[in-house]
């Protein structure tokens, strides 16, 4: 068994100035390569924190995080950038799709933008069968701004799930869906997950939410802040 994420005695601030309150300091944490996993959290715990740790975004000073065997620590601001733009998909609690752009080109972004994310794959077929598991196929030439919210955070989905990263972060994807396009999208999500098996790091507060994974990582107990 791999392990997608190994944190080890990570401790985190945002400001280098001594008694600056820690806003992470987790002990041990690893989710293991395929696992999807509900990461549970109320507002203000520390889970965007943790989520932009992971994907590079923040930088880790005390402690060790391996991402998908990497140690994010001895390697450089760039090599955490093509890590995160080959192997990692990030849906965004708001979408970040491109309004002027359409279905398609929202979704095949990343390929264009990072080679080795499409490498060895037709991402444009790709994006057609996403486009149609997604229940999108009658809307893929429209804008993204004349669907709807559930449909936006659909199309979201397949621009993260696009080129086949190993490792999908969630961050509170469905917070502003109704209880009807929550359902669509786990089960959507989840179906992906069941083909591909990619490591699913799904954030949210809602803890309705933990029905649809096998294991759930409450962040207020591993955060020993
Ligand atoms: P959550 O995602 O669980 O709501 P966050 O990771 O956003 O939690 O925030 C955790 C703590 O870190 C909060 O106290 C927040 O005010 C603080 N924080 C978040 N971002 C920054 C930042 N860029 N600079 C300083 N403090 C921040």
């Amino acid at each position: 068994m791999t392990t997608s994420i190994d944190i080890n005695d990570l401790k985190f601030s945002y400001s280098k100035k001594t008694n600056t309150p820690l806003v992470l300091n987790i002990d041990k944490l690893v989710i293991n390569s395929g696992e999807k996993v509900f990461l549970y959290g109320p507002s203000g715990h520390g889970k965007s924190t943790l989520l932009n740790i992971l994907a590079g975004v923040l930088e880790v000073e005390t402690g060790k995080v391996e991402v998908l065997g990497q140690n994010l620590h001895a390697i450089s601001q760039g090599a955490r950038d093509h890590l995160r733009g080959e192997h990692i998909g990030y849906i965004f609690q708001i979408f970040n799709l491109i309004p002027y752009l359409n279905i398609k080109e929202n979704i095949v972004l990343p390929c264009l933008i990072n080679k080795k994310r499409a490498a060895g794959i037709d991402f444009y077929t790709q994006a057609d069968e996403l486009i149609q598991t997604l229940g999108l196929s009658a809307y893929a030439q429209n804008k993204v701004t004349d669907l709807s919210i559930g449909q936006q955070q659909r199309v979201a989905a397949a621009r993260a799930l696009i080129g086949n990263p190993q490792l999908i972060i969630a961050d509170e994807p469905t917070s502003s869906l109704d209880e009807k396009n929550t359902t669509e999208f786990m089960n959507l999500l989840l179906s992906e997950w069941e083909k591909r098996k990619f490591t699913l790091v799904f954030v949210s507060h809602d803890t309705h939410l933990k029905q649809y994974f096998p294991r759930t990582i409450s962040l207020p107990d591993i955060n020993k802040i």
